[in-house]
């Protein structure tokens, strides 16, 4: 972190100013120009506020030199990180896997909408057992009996389960009924609480982007998770709320070559939540994957105007067998070796 003092600033009070850091156990270095100023201030700098610094007289401003995730900065940990999500199912590094499955858990259906994702290609199943709603008069998920139906789904199918885990009291149960990959909704993305406690339990986990959340906060989420001794994070990129209202959201597809810039953590990209519109779905699952991301999460429901929740957003299990097959062909096109000109 670098602090530039104001030009008007006498030597005693920049020696004020370098005795008040020093006694905080950070050293500093003081580079004098001959127009400004500059004390480098070395050591943990995540303990300082930024703001306390600037709010003093003699400071101009202060810039981070590094960011204060650590755990989740490629700096620290250049390779990818690879998450095993559970049999045998890898994300990042190079492998590219799709969540698949509808909003919400509704019953028996699952199965079926579970066997026609497999049959497609994806390679986890979602589904959510308790719903985070806008309106508590919206319904609010199965609960447990939602968790059985997607454990069950996965026996038979041998694949992993992806589901949100909204509340600190329920992390314990998805860990005891062994749910491969909780969810971190975008509501709770700040959940700090929550954030810690997933963290602790150990399991794989899919933060969302929150709803209005820049990149270093979802980078500073992932680190609460990673600071609690988990580093199987995989990142969500699910829209962000702008000023534009012809879609649920806006995908921001920056976003997945900036995270990989900044972090080893994988990066999936959720198509259905980012528009909210079935039209618009295949299109930005296509650009998301072109753009790098290492996977994917789709809504898929057997009938959608029957579906429970986000039914306007669902793709039919035929839509999502035809957006795989092209995503396939658009994966083979950003791997591909190409000769050189
Ligand atoms: C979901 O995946 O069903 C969901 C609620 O997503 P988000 O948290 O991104 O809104
Ligand atoms: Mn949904």
């Amino acid at each position: 972190m670098i602090a530039i003092v104001k030009p008007s600033a006498t030597p005693e009070q920049l020696q004020h100013f370098v005795r008040w850091i020093e006694n905080r156990g950070f050293s500093t270095n003081v580079s004098r120009g001959d127009n400004e100023t500059i004390v480098g201030i070395i050591g943990d700098t995540t303990q300082i506020d930024p703001f306390l610094l600037e709010s003093m007289d003699i400071i101009e401003r202060v810039q981070r030199v590094s960011e204060p995730f650590k755990k989740a900065n490629r700096k620290f940990h250049p390779e990818d990180t690879v998450v095993d999500c559970g049999h045998g199912v890898l994300v990042g590094g190079g492998n590219f896997q799709v969540m698949a499955g509808p909003c919400s858990v509704e019953g028996k259906n699952l199965i079926q909408i579970a066997r026609e994702v497999k049959k497609a290609g994806a390679t986890i199943l979602r589904g959510g057992a308790y719903k985070p709603r806008t309106s508590p008069y919206a319904y609010q998920g199965m609960g447990e009996e939602g968790l059985d139906l997607l454990l069950e789904a996965s026996a038979e199918l041998d694949m992993p389960i992806v589901t949100e885990v909204m509340d600190v009291r329920d992390v314990q149960l998805f860990v005891d009924k062994g749910i491969d990959v909780m969810q971190i909704g975008a509501r709770n993305a700040q959940n700090f609480n929550l954030l810690k406690e997933v963290g602790k339990s150990g399991l794989p986990i899919l933060l969302k982007r929150g709803l209005s959340g820049t990149i270093d906060e979802l980078l500073m989420a992932a680190e609460y998770i990673m600071s609690e001794g988990n580093d199987k994070v995989m990142l969500c990129e699910r829209g962000i709320r702008t000023f534009e209202t012809r879609t649920r959201n806006t995908f921001d597809v920056n976003a997945i070559p900036v995270l990989h810039y900044l972090t080893h953590l994988p990066v999936i990209a959720d198509p259905s939540h980012a528009t909210g519109y079935t039209r618009y779905v295949r299109p930005i699952a296509y650009a998301a994957t072109a753009a790098g991301a290492d996977g994917l999460e789709i809504e898929v429901h057997n009938c959608p105007s029957e579906a429970w929740s986000d039914g306007a957003q669902a793709l039919t299990p035929a839509q999502f067998d035809d957006a795989m097959r092209r995503i396939a062909l658009i994966r083979e096109a950003v791997t591909a070796e190409v000769a050189k000109a």
